[in-house]
């Protein structure tokens, strides 16, 4: 199942967008990051120092199990095949002088090993409630990032249902849900674990380095 493309959801927490002064989007906000973007998230997270201060944004992802063009509500309901955690990880500083410009964020987003995944779970809709999935980053065990998915402004089927509109998605792509609150700076050294919790029940567990 080969992944195509990631697409991402920016500003889908409510919490997440006060803490970076932006405005409540009417509609999801929508970028891809590419095919090069994508590493392991249990390995040794490296990425290019000189371009400027890398943020972690922790997110919970979706693997499509089946393609989706302008998909119903009916329809996307059984479009994942797999769940995981994702650090969508982003030039904090280039973002915002490119935003000051009004200029895409493409550079800030999209620029090599931007994508650290983990290993997926299936997702089984009977076991998994999408919607109330909590989230958690500890790093060098200060816990930095918490939310739980119930406060998405946009459901992950509704996202897919947004999406499909306009790109279709194919088999082995995979959606990024938005970050919770608590992002912050990546530093050389820097040990990470990154938890994805129902109910108290740990699902995904992955502990990690910044090399
Ligand atoms: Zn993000």
């Amino acid at each position: 199942m080969k992944t195509n493309k990631i697409v991402c959801v920016g500003r889908n927490y409510v919490q997440h967008i006060k803490e970076l002064d932006n405005t409540v989007p009417s509609e999801p906000v929508l970028f891809i990051k590419p095919f090069s973007t994508i590493c392991d998230m249990s390995a040794p997270i490296s990425f290019n120092k000189r371009l400027g201060e890398v943020s972690h944004e922790l997110e919970l992802y979706l693997r499509i199990g089946k393609t989706l063009t302008q998909a119903p509500a009916s329809e996307v309901q059984g479009a994942v095949s797999d769940i995981g955690l994702a650090l969508d990880l982003t030039l904090r500083d280039t973002q915002n002088t490119l935003k000051s410009q009004g200029q895409l964020w493409e550079k800030a987003k999209a620029f090599d090993k931007a994508c650290p995944l983990s290993e997926s779970i299936a997702y089984q809709r009977e076991k998994i409630d999408l919607q109330n999935l909590e989230l958690k980053l500890f790093k060098n065990d200060e816990l930095q990032q918490q939310g739980n998915t119930s406060e998405m402004m946009h459901s992950c089927m509704a996202l897919l249902k947004y999406i499909s509109v306009y790109f279709t998605l194919y088999e082995g792509d995979i959606v990024l849900t938005g970050t919770p609150a608590g992002v912050g700076p990546l530093n050389t050294g820097d040990r990470l674990e990154a938890q994805l919790n129902q109910q108290n029940q740990p699902l995904i567990q992955v502990q990690t380095s910044v090399a």
